[in-house]
């Protein structure tokens, strides 16, 4: 069985299992998340099937994400939040559970129990410009 049949997200976008969808276009669809981190929370999809950002062309990322400032403002105002997070997990180590490219548009209230972890580092002398000269050649960036 191919990864798009077994895929739950692949099967929404093909109708066969039940969503409450937001909207819809050629591309991608906008629909609920069935087990919210706070009421309001959003999950945008591409139709088809990929299962993380990188597989994606820079043209359908740009399609799919046209529609994150409408579905930033729809999500704050309805769920009467202060703001939102966009997040969109690659790969099981970043948390991703469903493996089809989904971007979550989740309400957040300063205070909320959702909470916020950003446990910021720092680079040992010298490592920051080892770090920087592979990921300019990585991107075939400026040298
Ligand atoms: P992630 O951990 O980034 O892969 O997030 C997957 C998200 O998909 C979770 O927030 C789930 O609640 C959500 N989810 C899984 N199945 C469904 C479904 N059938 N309809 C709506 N949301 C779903
Ligand atoms: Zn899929």
């Amino acid at each position: 069985m191919s990864d798009e049949a077994d895929c739950v997200f692949c099967r929404i976008a093909a109708g066969q299992i039940p969503s409450m969808k937001i909207l819809e276009d050629g591309q991608s669809i906008a629909f609920l998340d069935i087990n919210p981190l706070a009421e309001g929370h959003v999950l945008l999809i591409p139709k088809d099937h990929f299962e993380t950002l990188d597989e994606m062309s820079p043209d359908l990322v740009a399609a799919v994400t046209a529609h994150l400032p409408l579905l930033v403002a729809a999500v704050t105002r309805v769920a009467g939040a202060e703001g939102c997070n966009v997040l969109q997990n690659n790969g099981r180590a970043s948390g991703q559970a469903v493996p089809h490219v989904h971007f979550h548009v989740i309400p957040r209230r300063s205070g909320d129990a959702l909470g916020y972890r950003w446990p910021a580092g720092s680079y040992a002398t010298g490592r920051a410009e080892q770090v920087h000269a592979a990921l300019k050649q990585a991107v075939g960036g400026p040298m």
